[in-house]
C-alpha cells in the first residue's frame, strides 16, 4: 500500500537539509507508480513528475520537516494545483469558488452538455437542474437534442419530471439545430432562467458527431459548455477529452461515476488536456448524486494516501521509533507477541491522537469503511483495555495462559471492570496474536481495524 511505501521512504530520508536528485528519486518513483495505478495517462504522468521535480529540487527542508515530508508536501500541492488550478491551493477547501456555474448572461443562461454515449449526460442534466432549482432558485427548462434514440428523449422527460424542471418536447428525426432554436424561444417566452441542452453521444468519437455538436454550439452560444466524462474511462479519457476540446470551446468538465472504484486519474488527465476546471463530480445514479469538485480530496484519492503528510508527522512525533523497531524485530524473530507489546501498541495509538484522528487521515476508501464505527466508543474501549493490562503482573503479561479464573477476578477488580471484559480482551489478544504471526511486523491498519471492529 502506498501509504506504507511512502512512509518507509520518508524514514530513510531523515536528517537531510535539502531535496536533491538522490534523496527524491525513490520517492518520485513511488508517486509515479501511484499515478499510473490511479489510471492517469502516461504522458500526463511524465509531465507531472517533471514539474514536481523542478519544484522540489534545491528546495530547503524547513524546520522540523524531513526531506520526505517536504517532498510529500510538494507532490500534494502540485497535484492539487494541476487538477484545481493555482487558486485551489491558496484558497483551501472553499469549493464554491471552483464549482460555480457561470450563469451571467441574458436569460436563459444556456448550458450545453457534450460527451460520449453513456457518459452520463442525461442523468447529469437532471442532477444539474435539481441543483439549480434547490440551491439557486432557478426556473429551469430542459431539452434533448438526441434525435437518434427516442428512448433518450423520454429518459430526459422522466428525469426532468423527477426534479421539478420543465421539459421542452422534441422528436426523433428533427434537426438538432431546429430543436435548439425552438427551445431557446420557448424559454425566453416563459421566463426560464436556465436552459439545459442534452445532446446525443456516440460510442466512440466520430466526425459526424463532432460536426453536429459544433453546429449546436454555434446556434446556442451557450454560457457553459460542459464536457461530461466517465471517470471509469481511465486512460482513454485523454483521447476523448482531446477530441471534444478541439471541437468545442469547453468551459468546464463534469466527471461522472466517481462512486465506483475509479481512482480518479481521469481528473488529472482531463484537466491536463483541456485546461478547463472540473465543476462537479457525479457520485451516483440517483439525481442527488452530484457534488462540488474538491481538488484537494481528489488529489488525495489519486495518490491513495489520505493526508499522508500529517500522518507521517504525527507518526514521527508520537511514536517512539526505537520501541517500534524493537517490537517489529521481536515479532519477526519469534513470531511472539505478548500483552506487554499489546500495551505498547495501544499507548502509541493514543499518542497519535486516538482512533478517530487516525482514521481521518487514512485514504478515503478506509475512512469511509470506518465511518459507521463510533470512534469515541473505540477510544474509550482502548483506554479500558489499557487499564486491564495495567492490572496484570509482568508474568501474566508475558504468559497470558497463566490467567485463570481467580487471576481474572483480581485483574477485573483492579481495573474496575466486569470479568467478562477481561475475557473479551484475552480473546481479542488471542486473535491479534494469530494475526501478528501472519503479518510479521507492520500491519498497523489491519490491527486498528481489528481493534475498532
Ligand atoms: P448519456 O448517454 O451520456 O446520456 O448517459 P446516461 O445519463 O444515460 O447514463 C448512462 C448510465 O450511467 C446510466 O445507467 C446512469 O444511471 C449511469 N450514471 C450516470 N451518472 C452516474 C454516476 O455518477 N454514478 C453512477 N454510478 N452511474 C451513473
Ligand atoms: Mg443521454
Amino acid at each position: 500500500n502506498l501509504t506504507q511505501r511512502l512512509a518507509r521512504v520518508v524514514k530513510t530520508m531523515r536528517g537531510e537539509a535539502r531535496l536533491t536528485e538522490a534523496n527524491t528519486a525513490e520517492m518520485l518513483r513511488e508517486v509515479r507508480l501511484a499515478l499510473l495505478e490511479a489510471d492517469v495517462a502516461l504522458p500526463v504522468v511524465r509531465d507531472f513528475i517533471a514539474k514536481v521535480k523542478a519544484k522540489a529540487l534545491g528546495e530547503d527542508v524547513i524546520g522540523s520537516l524531513s526531506p520526505g515530508q517536504a517532498l510529500v508536501g510538494v507532490v500534494q500541492r502540485e497535484l492539487t494545483a494541476v487538477i484545481g488550478g493555482e487558486e485551489a491551493v491558496s484558497g483551501g477547501a472553499d469549493a464554491s469558488k471552483y464549482s460555480e456555474l457561470n450563469l451571467n448572461s441574458q436569460p436563459p443562461a444556456i448550458i450545453l452538455l457534450a460527451g460520449l454515449q453513456g457518459a452520463g449526460k442525461t442523468t447529469t442534466a437532471g442532477k444539474l437542474a435539481k441543483w439549480l432549482i434547490a440551491n439557486k432558485k432557478k426556473k429551469v427548462l430542459t431539452v434533448s437534442c438526441d434525435v437518434y434514440r427516442p428512448a433518450a428523449i423520454a429518459q430526459l422527460k422522466t428525469v426532468a419530471g423527477q426534479v421539478g424542471a420543465d421539459f421542452f418536447p422534441s422528436e426523433a428525426g428533427q434537426k438538432p439545430v431546429d430543436i435548439a432554436h425552438a427551445a431557446v424561444d420557448w424559454a425566453r417566452k416563459h421566463y426560464h432562467d436556465v436552459l439545459i441542452v442534452d445532446t446525443a453521444g456516440r460510442l466512440g468519437i466520430d466526425e459526424a458527431m463532432m460536426q453536429e455538436i459544433s453546429a449546436l454550439h454555434a446556434t446556442l452560444k451557450p454560457i457553459e459548455t460542459l464536457f461530461v466524462v466517465d471517470a471509469m474511462l481511465g486512460q482513454d479519457a485523454v483521447n476523448t477529452a482531446k477530441a471534444f476540446n478541439e471541437a468545442l470551446p469547453l468551459t468546464g468538465v463534469i466527471l461522472t461515476k466517481l462512486d465506483g472504484d475509479a481512482r480518479g486519474g481521469a481528473a488529472l488527465s482531463v484537466r491536463h488536456v483541456t485546461g478547463r476546471p472540473i465543476k462537479f463530480v457525479g457520485v451516483g445514479e440517483k439525481l442527488d448524486g452530484l457534488e462540488p469538485f474538491y481538488p484537494e480530496r481528489m488529489a488525495q484519492r489519486i495518490l491513495g494516501m489520505g493526508d499522508i503528510l500529517a500522518l507521517v508527522e504525527e507518526a514521527q512525533r508520537g511514536v517512539d521509533m526505537d520501541e517500534a523497531k524493537k517490537l517489529a524485530s521481536k515479532i519477526k524473530k519469534t513470531g511472539g507477541f505478548d500483552l506487554e507489546d499489546f500495551k505498547v501498541q495501544i499507548g502509541q495509538m493514543k499518542k497519535m491522537g486516538g482512533m478517530g484522528s487516525l482514521v481521518d487521515k487514512l485514504p478515503a476508501q478506509f475512512s469511509q469503511a470506518a465511518a459507521g464505527a463510533d470512534m469515541n466508543q473505540a477510544d474509550k474501549q482502548v483506554t479500558r483495555m489499557e487499564g486491564i493490562i495495567n492490572s496484570m503482573t509482568p508474568a501474566e503479561r508475558a504468559k497470558p495462559e497463566l490467567i485463570k479464573a481467580s487471576r481474572k477476578r483480581r485483574i477485573a477488580a483492579g481495573a474496575g471492570v466486569p470479568v467478562q471484559e477481561v475475557n473479551r480482551l484475552l480473546n481479542q489478544f488471542d486473535q491479534m496474536q494469530g494475526m501478528m504471526k501472519k503479518l510479521k511486523g507492520g500491519g498497523m491498519q489491519k490491527m486498528m481495524r481489528a481493534m475498532g471492529g
